[in-house]
């Protein structure tokens, strides 16, 4: 733990930006104001003058001094933004000594948010130009040319797939949480539980009886309005881990219920984990006409797949994508994870070679994240993981990967504690985008979540977001799932009104 002091009190927000931005550099650190021994110290100052901000830090360790100074003139200076004006220019001048310092360098810059495309979709919409965007993203937010070009390459793609993008809040998209996996991996946070125990338990059919309930209500509602759907999502957990008769029985009420199903523009099953798909439940997906599934293989090394729990072996997930392949899924995805324990280069560079084979339609390359209530993040010792610069050649061994095999990235986001600052990517060949990917990443329009773990984000005409989570765990979900049904109408109901 590294202890900074700074020079005074600084409101709450201010110190939270801080101490994001210590954290890309130390493993775990903490600003304080008043400490007896503190690692290092940072003395800030700042002015406003008519429309320029004005900011320095000077950070001293063990003697060791680093200066910075920065000053940004804007054309208009409001109340409402300075104190994002000035809480930036102190971010880009505390990001600069830290770099002084430890020698490392911040790809993304002060950026700390999880969504930097939606930062770029909202200057574009207030009429910035490419060059412009680019001059602030690097300027102010000391974003790197690298990453801004593949921003740009992003929202290209993403305006190419959805050229109705701006609009599109007008329809809706929903996503359904099945919460069960066959084991759960050591990485995971989603709401996913063992289905043999819960199978036992008898809560995987009540959980179900539960699910179908709020999907004929919640569709009838989107019915009575007319609702337009843009996609449809089937994740969780892993939504194959049920059983084919159980996704017949589902898929048959989605289609009851919901309203204009044949123009829905996608709907994807996540078959995430490979020991979950059969030949029967892939007749039900063909039955239903959806053929994007995602098949994740995270890894093409035995050892690893045992050691994060997954309890599938690398044949399998081979297997598996040719017969997803040949029983007719058009649309296949697949994940790799940077930085898996004990894995390096060469196990990434196996991963790369195997999915050259198989050619999916997408690849998602996300780089591990200790997630705080993941077995990982709990028992991180046991976890030998890559270091900084060798995760940070993977990615690029990825980003390489992925032109050659002619797969242009379409989403992005990014994660706290993810390894090496870096970020998820999703790639595709051409026309193969995941359009849910895209709206849930950008904020898009509202998206509807139904089942176990599911949130829900309204969005209003203003861009104003208010969620609703529904609980987590089977059991408690069976407790609550008419509330909730009763909470998200009166949210659609309110949205209706505001639109
Ligand atoms: S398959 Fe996915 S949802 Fe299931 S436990 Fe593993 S990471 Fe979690």
């Amino acid at each position: 733990m590294k202890i900074i002091q700074v020079d005074r009190s600084y409101p709450e927000d201010y110190i939270r930006v801080f101490n994001h931005l210590a954290n890309l550099f130390f493993e775990d650190s903490k600003i304080k104001v008043k400490v007896e021994q503190p690692d290092m110290q940072v003395t800030f100052t700042y002015q406003v003058e008519a429309q320029t901000i004005i900011t320095s830090a000077r950070l001293v360790v063990a003697g060791q001094q680093y200066t910075s100074h920065y000053q940004k003139t804007y054309e208009n200076m409001h109340d409402d933004v300075q104190n994002i004006r000035i809480k930036r220019a102190l971010s880009h001048v505390f990001l600069t000594v830290l770099e002084a310092h430890t020698g490392m360098i911040q790809e993304w810059g002060i950026l700390t948010g999880i969504r930097p495309t939606k930062l770029y979709h909202k200057m574009r919409k207030a009429g910035q130009t490419k060059q412009q965007i680019a001059q602030t993203l690097h300027e102010d937010f000391r974003i790197s040319h690298e990453k801004i070009r593949l921003m740009e390459q992003i929202v290209e793609r993403q305006l190419v797939t959805i050229p109705d993008l701006d609009t599109l809040n007008n329809e809706i998209s929903i996503y359904i949480g099945i919460p069960f996996c066959p084991t759960k991996c050591a990485y995971c946070t989603f709401p996913a539980y063992a289905i043999g125990h819960h199978r036992k338990k008898g809560r995987v059919t009540s959980f179900l009886e539960g699910l179908h309930c709020e999907l004929q209500a919640l569709g009838e509602w989107l019915t009575a309005h007319d609702k337009k759907i843009t996609s449809i999502y089937w994740g969780g957990g892993t939504p194959t881990a049920i059983e084919a008769h159980e996704m017949d029985a589902l898929y048959a009420t989605l289609h009851r219920y919901f309203p204009n199903m044949a123009e829905v523009r996608e709907i994807t099953v996540e078959a995430g984990r490979p020991d979950t798909i059969t030949k029967e439940k892939l007749a039900v997906l063909r039955k239903w006409h959806i053929d994007r599934i995602s098949v994740n293989p995270q890894s093409y090394t035995n050892e690893t797949l045992q050691a994060i729990g997954r309890h599938h072996t690398v044949q399998e997930t081979i297997d598996k994508f040719w017969l997803a392949r040949n029983e007719g899924m058009r649309n296949i995805n697949m994940d790799l994870i940077i930085g898996l324990p004990n894995e390096g280069l060469p196990q990434f560079e196996h991963s790369l070679a195997e999915t050259k084979k198989m050619q999916p339609e997408s690849l998602t390359v996300h780089t591990l994240s200790f997630k705080r209530a993941s077995e990982m993040t709990h028992n991180k010792e046991k976890y030998q993981v890559a270091d900084r610069q060798t995760v940070i050649q993977m990615m690029k061994m990825a980003e390489k990967f992925a032109k050659e095999e002619q797969y242009t990235p379409y989403y992005l986001y990014r994660q706290k504690n993810i390894l090496g600052n870096l970020e998820n990517v999703g790639y595709s060949k051409k026309g193969e985008e995941s359009i849910y990917n895209i709206v849930i990443m950008e904020e898009a329009q509202t998206i509807l979540g139904i089942g176990c773990g599911a949130s829900s984000k309204f969005i209003n005409s203003e861009g104003r977001i208010t969620q609703f989570h529904n609980p987590k765990d089977p059991a408690a979900y069976m407790m609550s799932f008419e509330e909730a049904i009763e909470k998200k109408i009166a949210l659609l109901e309110q949205l209706e009104g505001e639109q």
